[in-house]
């Protein structure tokens, strides 16, 4: 069984919510950069924006690209309809599961099935 509307109106607006911040969060770290290395500057236009363009690439390379990309994802899965499918079982995905892992793919049984064998390959 498919999510209410409502819930997916709801778990579309946490993922928006999360990927303005992570946006936000990520611009914020390099104006900051910019602040803290402009006294280094001969020409300030043209190293800032070189700098923004860099460094916003570098940004999203990191963690923050990882999690968009994820957020990403599950909005994908909204709009097809898949969101709340376990993409391993096709099981619904239990959904206090959801409301504190949105990006989540998988069921509980079989994301720990997943992590007990990542476990076991590990040694
Ligand atoms: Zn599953």
């Amino acid at each position: 069984m498919a999510l209410k509307k409502k819930e997916l109106k709801e778990f579309k607006q946490i993922l928006m919510d999360e990927r303005n911040l992570l946006i936000k969060n990520a611009n914020d770290t390099i104006k900051n950069e910019i602040e803290l290395s402009k006294d280094d500057m001969s020409d300030e236009a043209d190293l800032a924006s070189a700098l923004i363009d860099q460094g916003l690439s570098l940004r999203l390379r990191g963690r923050e690209r990882m999690l968009i990309e994820k957020i990403d994802g599950a909005l994908e899965r909204i709009e097809s309809g898949e969101f709340g499918i376990c993409i391993a079982c096709e099981d619904d995905i239990n959904l206090n599961r959801l409301r504190a892992r949105t990006v989540t793919t998988m069921c509980i049984a079989c994301k720990e099935e997943q992590e007990q064998r990542e476990r076991h390959y590990q040694g």
